[in-house]
């Protein structure tokens, strides 16, 4: 049964609750745990849940499940992994499908997910603010709805699970204004399609920056590539083997500096000096470079071919913008048709979660390190904030759901507990605050 369906059944069999939540009709109780987002992360959650015999509700900011995948991403996106480190618990994916799944694949792959363990996100309410009510020891999500309507939910356990993308990252470069030509976030990049024929600037070399490169070479456009950092660029298969795979393998033997040793002599011979490309190698590992600053290895799927051949030019970082033409840090001026801005995401937590203690204002993550960062206190929980992807957001929501399970069997509370502290709830905000 789903919760809010729960809750109705609640209320339609006692008057007093009745009576109490009338008051606002936008006040709404939950009785499981309330998860925020409904991406891979969110489902995963309520889906360890149900299988345990609880319900969730997940509020979706979004019309659609995964919206990331089904709105912000670009048409040629694959899974960067193997598709047997983006499984989420309890459903492998389809036998049928391809090691490396296409969007539409890992769309179709989270609806089925969705549908076996009945999840019915409730869509189109944008959480903020969701805080903790001392007072009766339940947290308040607020939520807004299209047409600007409030809900409020009240709930003794939160999950976020808004995600490490919720917000595009998009950089302020001297003279946007005045380009005049068409400036987008990857975000809003489906195809090469449209940008036929004309040059433009892509602006980051992470994976999407490279793909985008790649996919514009494709449809005959001419891309240029901001390359400002460094970057470990490795092939995405070697030996016969995904590099992801057969580095998480020989990190169950060998200590991290020396596969990052073996990764870097692999990929010198595959794909030769990238430096001599433009692409600086950092001075730490890829994997070591990953753990401790999260930030993600480049893996190939052709780009660096297209480097090579001229296709795709590197230049250096941007000084500033005039119209249609771009300024280089080295002094050089260019005209471009587009600028396309792979410039990431960032966590948008503390715009809506008001706590200080789980979440860093700064950054949006759990301050608790990996694996420690998926809970928190009174009842809140992370999940999808480890910088490993879908395999991390899994082991967060296993041990998520395995916690709540625990919790929700030592303080199940009688019905009439819940009664007590809605009443106490509707006092405390109908007074003003001490
Ligand atoms: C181009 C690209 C390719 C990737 N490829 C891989 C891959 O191959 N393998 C891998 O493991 N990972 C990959 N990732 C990482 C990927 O983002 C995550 O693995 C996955 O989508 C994270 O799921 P999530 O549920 O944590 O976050 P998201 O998918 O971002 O879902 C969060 C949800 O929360 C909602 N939300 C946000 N704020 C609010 C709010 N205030 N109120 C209500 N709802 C809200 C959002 O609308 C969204 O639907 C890729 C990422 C990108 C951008």
């Amino acid at each position: 049964m789903d919760c809010s369906r729960e809750i109705e059944g609640k209320q339609a069999h006692d008057p007093l609750f009745d009576k109490i939540m009338s008051k606002s009709s936008r006040c709404v109780f939950v009785p499981g745990p309330v998860i925020v987002g409904a991406g891979p992360s969110g489902l995963a959650v309520a889906a360890c849940l149900r299988s345990k015999g609880f319900p969730s509700m997940i509020l979706e900011r979004s019309s659609c499940i995964a919206s990331l995948w089904q709105l912000k991403t670009y048409d040629r996106l694959r899974l960067h992994l193997p598709k047997q480190f983006c499984e989420l618990p309890l459903m492998g994916f389809p036998s049928e499908f391809p090691t490396y799944p296409t969007k539409q694949q890992f769309i179709h792959y989270l609806e089925t997910y969705a549908r076996k363990f009945e999840i019915r996100p409730r869509f189109n309410e944008t959480v903020s603010p969701a805080d903790y009510d001392k007072v009766i020891g339940f947290w308040r999500v607020k939520t807004v709805g299209k047409k600007l309507e409030e809900t409020e939910y009240v709930c003794r356990c939160l999950v976020a699970a808004t995600g490490e993308n919720a917000e595009a990252v998009v950089p302020k470069i001297d003279g946007m204004g005045e380009f005049g030509g068409d400036i987008r976030h990857t975000s809003h990049y489906k195809s090469g399609k449209e940008f036929s024929g004309k040059k433009v600037l892509v602006v980051g070399c992470g994976n999407s920056g490279m793909e985008v490169c790649l996919d514009l070479c494709n449809y005959r456009a001419k891309p240029s590539l901001v390359v400002r950092d460094t970057v470990h660029v490795l092939p995405r298969e070697m030996l016969g083997k995904s590099t992801f795979g057969l580095s998480m393998c020989l990190l169950k033997w060998l200590p991290m500096r020396l596969v990052d040793r073996f990764l870097l002599i692999v990929s010198r011979l595959m794909l030769g000096d990238t430096a001599r490309l433009g692409l600086e190698r950092p001075e730490l590992g890829p994997l070591e470079l990953k753990d401790l600053s999260g930030k993600t290895p480049v893996l190939d799927v052709g780009t660096l071919a297209k480097i090579k051949s001229g296709d795709v030019k590197v230049c250096p970082g941007i000084k500033k913008l005039k119209r249609h033409t771009v300024e280089f840090l080295d002094g050089k001026m260019e005209n471009f048709d587009a600028i396309i801005l792979a410039t990431g995401y960032k966590s948008n937590v503390p715009s809506w979660l008001k706590e200080e203690d789980m979440f860093s204002e700064k950054d949006g993550f759990p301050k608790r390190p990996f694996p420690n960062g998926w809970k928190g206190e009174c009842g809140l929980y992370a999940v999808g904030f480890t910088k490993r992807g879908i395999l991390g957001a899994s082991m967060d929501a296993k041990r998520i759901a395995e916690d709540l399970e625990r919790c929700m069997k030592e303080k199940a509370a009688p019905y009439d507990h819940h009664q007590r502290s809605v009443l106490l709830l509707k006092s405390s905000s109908s007074s003003p605050s001490p």
